[in-house]
């Protein structure tokens, strides 16, 4: 049966370990899981942070740059109503300025202030005079009045146009004014034309990819010249190619799931792989300014503050795997101390079994002694009634010799009495001398008292000790074993004699008392009290001679264990003079 439990809780063991070992993989599993999607928050996040700061300085730096640009060309813008009412060039027109002189004055302004060309157009848009700057002025006579700039200039207003020279692939800012040679309407129209190259020459170095595209989506202006002319379809969805295209604007791929305007440049070429571009119109000029911002350094700033993060979380989680360590070794001892303390446990419940089997031995041992102890009793009972019978049954055979049937059938009788007496004691002995292990029955006290009593007169007698019982009236029913008890009895009003004998008008009182749920029995004896009161019931405590007929100092020792058997106590103390005996018993509850 034991080895039957101890497979069992190995197995159980065992299935505990896999149960843990599977529980621990999982939480581990659980643990990287939600440690990635974590880290991954983390990236996003500073990530989004890291472009929200990026996207104000690309908005200053867009804001710079459209300043600038306005600035560079807000002095060409200016010149044409300047030159309007110049006599030089109204006199062009009412034949009062010299052409030879117009031109020079128009190439010393166009010179100074750094213009491409500066030329004069009469009122259907022929070309008058032009500046001489070697940079490919209209020829004089060129019909311009389809140019767009020119219509608004001939109603006074300020006429303006981005062109690209298709021949050369120029880019020129081209601003014009009416010319007025009297009171409006404009008699001519004076233009001066920029090159972009010359504006964009006056950059200082920007890190950033700036482009500046017109209503078509061309790339007009930039600081860096590989994208110059080309088409930027983003720009300006929906319009045909123009035909002064150099080619496609590099693709981008939107990766707006950390911000609106991030992203990618796989082909970018001066561009970066990856940028925020953000867009400012520019009204004044009718183009839109762009700016690509590289946001690798983001992204590296984002996965810097990761990898702190996830050195943060690997140092907590070696922290708390220690811990578990830590605590797993202390289970770990509290459980090999717990084996120990079941081992021992074992060991103990061991001897105590065999404790219990040698009490065992020794009581059936000190029942032996017991029965010694009480057959000379016995045999003095036994003879008592053997010597009656043989007396009636002498006495019968005289009464039947002499026909008296009636006398007969009563010795008879009280032979039969007697035989069932001596059955009687005999029975007992029988049981004295069995081990009785059965459970506590109801018993009349009074009469199992009574019975030992009957059992103890004759050595009194011998001893010279008066026994004075006090039984109850009427039946009083308790829980015990009818024979064990008066074993019990018989024991402790045996020793009660011991004492009394030999002292002076020796007497042993025997009682029986009805404590309401409980029943007590009191042998009292008068002698010289108990010596030792409270060595009495070890086993083998004995302060008569040892011998056959004397003490083996195991009587109360075995009667302490019955009356325990029978849920009950024994106790005793001593006297003013002489020692009790006290038996409490429960009663049967009907
Ligand atoms: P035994 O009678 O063989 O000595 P018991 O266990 O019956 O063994 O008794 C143990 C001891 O208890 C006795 O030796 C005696 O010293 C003491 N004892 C028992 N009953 C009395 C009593 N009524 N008065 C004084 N001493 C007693």
């Amino acid at each position: 049966m034991r080895a039957h439990d101890s497979r069992l809780s190995a197995r159980g063991w065992k299935g505990t370990l896999t149960r843990i070992s599977r529980r621990s993989g999982l939480l581990a599993l659980l643990s990287a899981a939600a440690a990635v999607i974590g880290l991954g928050a983390i990236f996003a996040i500073s990530l989004r942070a890291e472009l929200a700061d990026l996207e104000a300085r690309g908005q200053a730096v867009l804001a710079q740059a459209a300043g600038r640009v306005l600035g560079q060309i807000s002095p060409y813008q200016q010149l044409p109503r300047l030159l309007s009412r110049d006599p030089r060039l109204t006199g062009l027109f009412d034949g009062s300025a010299e052409p030879g002189e117009v031109v020079d004055f128009l190439t010393i302004t166009a010179l100074t202030v750094g213009a491409d060309a500066i030329y004069v157009l009469d009122g259907s848009g022929r070309v008058l005079a032009a500046s001489e700057t070697g940079r490919g002025a209209p020829a004089i006579g060129e019909a311009l009045g389809r140019r767009p700039y020119v219509p608004p200039a001939l109603t006074g207003a300020l006429g303006r146009a981005l062109e690209v020279e298709p021949a050369t692939g120029r880019r020129q800012i081209i601003f014009a004014h009416g010319v007025f040679a009297g009171s409006p309407p404009p008699t001519g129209v004076v233009v001066v034309r920029v090159n972009a190259d010359a504006l964009e020459f006056a950059w200082e170095v920007e890190p950033a990819v700036l482009t500046f595209t017109d209503q078509r989506g061309l790339v007009f202006l930039s600081n860096r010249t590989e994208l110059a002319l080309l088409l930027d379809a983003a720009a300006a969805p929906g319009t045909p190619p123009p035909p002064e295209t150099r080619g496609a604007f590099p693709a981008r791929r939107p990766l707006h799931w950390l911000h609106p305007r991030w992203v990618a440049l796989p082909d970018g070429g001066v561009l970066p792989p990856r940028a925020l571009e953000l867009s400012r119109p520019m009204p004044q000029i009718d183009l839109v300014a762009h700016v690509f911002l590289d946001t690798r350094e983001a992204e590296a700033t984002a996965g810097l503050v990761t990898l702190v993060a996830a050195g943060g979380m690997l140092t907590l989680s070696a922290l708390l795997w220690a811990l578990g360590q830590r605590r797993r070794r202390l289970a770990d001892r509290l459980a090999a101390e717990a084996a120990a303390n079941a081992r021992l446990e074992a060991r103990v419940a061991e001897r105590t079994r065999q404790l219990e089997a040698a009490q065992e031995q020794l009581v059936q041992a000190g029942r032996l002694s017991a029965l010694g102890q009480m057959s000379a009793g016995i045999s003095h009972e036994l003879n008592q009634p053997l010597a009656a019978i043989r007396a009636y049954a002498e006495n019968a055979v005289k009464l039947l010799d002499r026909g008296r049937i009636a006398e007969t059938r009563g010795n008879l009788g009280e032979i039969a009495g007697q035989a069932e007496r001596i059955t009687r004691i005999i029975r007992n002995l029988r049981a004295f001398a069995r081990n009785e292990p059965e459970p506590p029955v109801p018993v009349d006290i009074g009469a199992a008292v009574a019975e030992a009593l009957r059992l103890a007169a004759p050595r009194a007698r011998e001893e010279g000790v008066e026994l004075v019982p006090d039984l109850p009236g009427g039946r009083l029913i308790g829980l015990a074993g009818e024979v064990r008890l008066q074993q019990v009895v018989l024991n402790i009003v045996n020793n009660a004699i011991d004492a009394a004998a030999g002292g002076e008008a020796p007497r042993v009182e025997v009682t029986v008392e009805d404590l309401g749920e409980r029943v007590a029995i009191r042998v009292r004896d008068n002698g010289p009290g108990i010596s030792e009161p409270e060595r009495v019931f070890e086993p083998f405590y004995t302060t008569k001679e040892i011998g056959a007929s004397k003490g083996l100092g195991l009587g109360l020792s075995i009667s302490y264990g019955i009356i325990g058997s029978f849920g009950g106590t024994l106790s005793c103390r001593n006297l003013a003079r002489g020692a009790e005996f006290e038996i409490i018993l429960r009663k049967a509850m009907p």
